[in-house]
């Protein structure tokens, strides 16, 4: 397979910028492999979080040139064979394994003439009830956000340390939707027992992420605390560590660029229900291409925050739609989508 690297600058839309500080525009990467005549794509949403840049995962998809170049994909298995064997050109950037485990997917499925979704499940995509996310906002820009979701199933709101809840309470008001508070590992020094009740009578559907990943020694007491589940993200970052979470939280929200891609989140959903875990499916910014990716994921799990490609301005991928909270994708071969011209 020949493979073939870009860069590219994406913009969230006016509204949705995350903080009027940052500038909020994000270096996604995308990965072409080519074969036989038949093109994949891949994609990747580098996050610093993760000590992932855009430039880092760039030279390492280069350097696996030679890697692409034997590679012989004909069935699943070989594409889960490619993903094991691929960390060795990878590590430690799960965002590389991940926009080249898209491509591969994408390729076979489109040599086939199925949807990927055919491919990994045996059926086509379900559209999928997706979380769109307010940030930290003041009260104007709130206003509008809440405004612009007027209708939409399920909203999610980002906290910080001082875990205010009147921007939940005003949403829950004004749109009856069903909500969803990510802390961003913010809330250290948080009552989660009376917070979390307080959540609950506002149509919570559920926390995430309340303590940095350096306290998950914690998170039994926090759990039992809660009266909410309380989802991992930042805690759940690949396969090994879904193991770990039973007793600590109630699900994850795994991702994409987080795990290495679509073949290892399968398995993490998979494995989460196994153990009792609600698994969710979530996304950075990133094209149409990547959450693409995630309604294939979406498929297996309880909940979807698939709003990334919504919130940019120039998404250079199209094919799905969403509407009103309703991720629709297209059945056409591979996930559905091209590049726009
Ligand atoms: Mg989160």
């Amino acid at each position: 397979m020949k493979l073939n690297v870009m860069i590219r600058t994406l913009h969230p839309r006016n509204l949705f910028r995350i903080s009027r500080a940052a500038r909020g525009e994000v270096q996604n990467i995308f990965l072409q492999l080519s074969d036989q005549g038949v093109t994949g794509w891949g994609e990747a949403s580098p996050n610093a979080f993760y000590d992932e840049t855009a430039r880092n995962v760039v030279s390492l998809l280069n350097d696996a040139a030679s890697f692409a170049e034997g590679l012989n994909i004909e069935t699943v298995a070989d594409i889960e064979e490619a993903w094991a064997e691929s960390w060795r050109w990878f590590a430690p950037s799960r965002a590389a394994q991940c926009a080249f485990d898209l491509a591969l997917w994408d390729w076979l499925a489109r040599k086939r003439g199925k949807t990927v979704c055919e491919l990994a499940l045996g059926a086509p995509p379900h559209p999928v009830r997706t979380f769109c996310t307010i940030g930290i906002s003041d009260e104007l820009e709130l206003q509008r956000k809440t405004g612009e979701l007027n209708g939409f199933p399920l909203i999610k709101l980002k906290s910080d340390a001082l875990a205010d809840l009147a921007p939940v309470a005003y949403v829950a008001r004004k749109t009856g939707a069903k909500l969803a508070v990510d802390a961003n590992c913010a809330w250290g020094e948080v009552n989660l027992r009376e917070v979390s009740r307080e959540l609950a009578q506002l149509g919570v559907l559920f926390i995430e992420q309340p303590l940095p990943p350096a306290d998950d020694g914690l998170m039994p007491g926090c759990l039992a605390a809660s009266v909410l589940p309380i989802m991992a993200d930042e805690s759940c970052v690949t396969r090994e560590d879904v193991e770990r979470l039973p007793g600590r939280f109630s699900g994850f929200n795994l991702k994409l660029v987080k795990c290495g891609g679509l073949t290892p989140a399968l398995a993490m959903a998979k494995r989460g229900r196994e153990l009792g875990l609600t698994p969710m499916v979530g996304c950075m910014l990133e094209s149409s291409l990547l959450i693409a990716a995630g309604i294939v994921a979406a498929q297996q799990t309880d909940y979807a925050d698939l709003d990334g490609a919504w919130l940019l301005g120039d998404d250079p991928f199209a094919g799905l739609t969403l509407n009103q909270g309703i991720l629709r994708p297209d059945l056409r071969p591979g996930f559905g989508v091209e590049p726009e011209r």
